[in-house]
């Protein structure tokens, strides 16, 4: 580990935990390793000093014991994804320091990111948020629909799932023997359009979505926006307001969930319903779970998925933005995945 002093390296990073808790990092200044560090461990608990000795900023480093806990530190090298600031909640807006760190996990091409919960709405996020190039490289420069997901009888089932909630929730709006307007957001394939289609031919349907792969596979869309959703919204407003805006399997990978809902509201009828459905928790995942529970899951996508709900933390969503969560139910897929419904 231990390497000459240069001014030219990176900054080193110390990861602080206490127990199994990774509870912060300290950055070890330039040039890196002179001097003592101190760190906070909460708003209301004891402070820890760092000691770091040597000119090397690697180690090794002196501790001071927080009673009755321990300390260990160790060095990491800075986060190579482009912006190393950690995240607040995209939540509640609860700062970096009110998390609880589940763990570290490292995509193929950028990394490493924290998974760490929130303190106060319990929402699980990733951070940091991982830079516009990695984004784009996910969404617009792969390919995302090919998979065996997307087609065959596994598509036979989703149509047939997706069709029996439309009808449940134009029940609920009222609208089920009225023609209606659909909009959904982070489309794809559009499943949603499609069955509010095969329920009411008579039904305006409006997708958006920011790749233009399988536009042309979604002919039951009247109108299919390719690009982001504050880009298209001028069009998107013309057929407003929309009795359903559904977002499946799209809040997750937002990085201002709480914004997107905002503007949702802004094109919801007085009676309509935000339809959501997303990744949940790991099966039979608690607080004291192993972190290996999180990076086996099959929902764990690194780092396409920037934070996980749960009950609370679509309350707090809501509540910020000034709608009602009429249900939330985490029951599909053994707990895995969750399904919402928010309205005025
Ligand atoms: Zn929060």
């Amino acid at each position: 580990m231990a390497r000459d002093a240069d001014e030219s390296l990176p900054v080193p990073k110390l990861d602080v935990f206490v127990g199994p808790d990774w509870i912060g990092e300290v950055d070890l200044g330039t040039p890196p390793g002179k001097g003592a560090l101190q760190m906070e461990l909460s708003p209301d608990g004891p402070r820890i000093d760092v000691y770091v000795r040597g000119s090397d900023g690697a180690m090794p480093t002196e501790q001071k014991p927080c009673r009755p806990c321990t300390i260990a530190a160790r060095l990491v090298m800075p986060y190579a994804s482009g912006t190393d600031l950690p995240r607040d909640c995209p939540c509640c807006g609860t700062p970096w320091q009110g998390r609880r760190v589940l763990g570290q996990v490292t995509a193929k091409a950028s990394g490493p990111y924290h998974l760490a919960q929130c303190a106060r709405c319990d929402l699980i996020l990733l951070s940091p948020t991982p830079s516009e190039p990695v984004l784009q490289n996910l969404y617009v420069a792969h390919k995302q629909f090919t998979d065996v997901a997307y087609h065959g009888d596994r598509a036979a089932a989703a149509n047939e799932f997706y069709l029996g909630r439309i009808t449940a929730l134009l029940n609920k709006v009222g609208a089920a023997g009225e023609p209606s307007h659909i909009l959904e957001i982070g489309a794809g394939l559009s499943w949603i359009s499609r069955a509010a289609k095969s329920f009411n031919p008579n039904s305006l349907t409006v997708a958006q979505d920011i790749t233009s792969e399988v536009v042309d596979q979604c002919t039951w869309v009247d109108h299919y926006y390719v690009g982001e959703l504050q880009a298209t919204l001028s069009e998107i407003r013309q057929f407003a307001p929309y009795q359903v805006i559904s977002m499946t399997h799209v809040i997750e990978h937002l990085k201002d969930p709480c914004g997107v809902l905002r503007t949702c509201k802004s094109l919801l009828d007085p009676k309509g319903i935000i339809f959501l459905t997303a990744p949940h928790r790991p099966q039979g995942w608690h607080r004291k779970s192993p972190f290996a529970v999180w990076q086996n899951w099959s929902y764990s996508h690194v780092p396409a998925h920037l934070q996980y709900f749960n009950t609370l933390s679509m309350k707090r969503c809501a509540e910020k933005v000034g709608l009602d969560v009429i249900l939330f139910e985490a029951i599909a897929e053994e707990g895995q995945a969750f399904e919402a419904w928010l309205g005025h």
